[in-house]
């Protein structure tokens, strides 16, 4: 075998399962089809490494807890890319989770992540840099963490790199067969079909990984997943504070945020069907989300003043629920349970991608050749990277 563990996409997931892999004492290849990595999904996310205040409205307490000791972590290992920022929640007259239901929320998120939260008092209102006030019955104030995703994805390769993880950028994952022990694959890159062997491909393409799936043979069964767009827009204004607001129109949660000496707003929840790399903002979520930012904040911006915008891809499993609702959790489905041979990452947070790193390579590890573990990513500092 060429390789233990071929990984395929340079996103956030990918470089999080090299680094865990590498850093296990593991041979391990990835493959990305871009010249860059986080050309995907992993530079159009909320920028958040959080615990996700809101998954606590629907159960998912263990992905809250993971996420916050991940942040915890992310703090201490890379305080040069995630940061504690002031996060505000108004709470109007006509909003439709009540104060006394958001402090109970904010209490358990304190009581999780080891950070206090306050009621702002009216006195202090003022600090809402342009939030309207009339109505308002209460502002609460907490802590969570921001990033710069694309840059937090290249440190994270950066760091398996440093671990002895081979790279390959602008390498097209054309298809594999699945062999008793492993499989044979073949990528492209620059016209050149390469052949390589691994104990395991892991299929880490995010938005594209029922159609990597489809060019493995036997096919393995895909999970059913629906792709969900999410957009936000980059608009002109300071800020020194993220609020965390309740869209009018639907009740959905939607953040403005201080992003780079602007202001980013998102985000949407669009069905999508086309293929991953087509995906764009839509006219509908870029005058949504400007509604959601002028019914609460002054001056007004026009649509004319959008500076950018980008949409991502949810990959969420299909269920009745709507997007808001469905599980945050990643999914890993392997090809034979008793003898893996093709892993499958569906979903999962930018902030747990770590600890869903590590959760794969312990279950792989009666699959792999023995190894000996060359450093703990729990504790393994991440490199500066441009
Ligand atoms: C709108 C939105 C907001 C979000 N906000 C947050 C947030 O604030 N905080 C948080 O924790 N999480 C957030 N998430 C979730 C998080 O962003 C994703 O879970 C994560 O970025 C997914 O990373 P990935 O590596 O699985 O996929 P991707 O980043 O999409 O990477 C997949 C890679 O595979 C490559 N690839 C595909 N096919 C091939 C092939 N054939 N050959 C070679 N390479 C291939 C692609 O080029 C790509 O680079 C958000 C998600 C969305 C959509």
């Amino acid at each position: 075998m060429d390789h233990d563990l071929v990984v395929i996409g340079a996103g956030i997931h990918g470089a999080g399962v090299a680094q865990a892999a590498a850093a296990s004492g593991y041979r391990v290849l990835v493959l990305e089809q871009y010249e860059k990595a986080a050309q995907g999904t992993s530079s159009r996310s909320s920028k958040l490494i959080h615990g996700g205040l809101r998954y606590l409205e629907t159960g998912q307490l263990g992905l809250v807890y993971e996420c916050l000791r991940e942040r915890a972590q992310l703090l201490r290992n890379a305080p040069h890319l995630v940061e504690l920022v002031p996060f505000y929640i108004p709470v109007y007259r006509t909003t439709r989770r009540r104060p006394w239901k958001i402090a109970v929320g904010l209490a358990l998120y304190s009581l999780l992540s080891l950070k206090p939260f306050h009621r702002i008092p009216r006195g202090r209102w003022q600090e809402l840099e342009g939030l309207r006030t009339d109505g308002l019955d209460a502002v609460f104030s907490y802590y969570d963490a921001q990033t710069d995703d694309a840059r937090l994805t290249r440190s994270v390769l950066q760091s398996a790199r440093d671990l002895g993880a081979e790279v390959v950028m602008g390498a097209h994952f054309e298809s594999a067969t699945i062999e008793p022990d492993g499989c044979t694959l073949t990528f492209r890159k620059r016209q050149v079909e390469h052949q390589i062997s691994t104990r395991v491909l892991i299929n880490c393409a995010g938005p594209w990984a029922s159609r990597v799936l489809e060019k493995i043979t036997p096919h393995p069964t895909p999970q059913p997943v629906d792709l969900v767009q999410g957009t936000h827009i980059l608009v002109p204004g300071k800020l020194q504070q993220m609020y965390y607001l309740e869209s009018p129109t639907d009740q959905r949660a939607v953040f403005v945020m201080p992003w780079k000496g602007q202001r980013l707003i998102g985000t949407t929840e669009t069905p999508y069907r086309g293929d991953p790399a087509d995906v764009r903002p839509l006219e509908s979520e870029i005058s949504y989300l400007l509604e959601v930012h002028n019914h609460y904040f002054t001056p007004h911006i026009e649509p004319d003043d959008v500076i950018d915008s980008f949409a991502g891809l949810r990959v969420l499993p299909i269920d009745d629920e709507k997007a808001f609702a469905r599980s945050r959790e990643i999914l890993m489905i392997e090809d034979d349970r008793e003898n893996p041979r093709v892993v499958t990452l569906y979903g999962g947070k930018l902030t747990a991608f770590r600890a869903s790193a590590e959760t794969l390579i312990e279950q792989l590890e009666k699959t792999l050749p023995p190894a000996s573990p060359i450093a703990n990513t729990r504790t393994l500092k991440l490199p500066e990277v441009d």
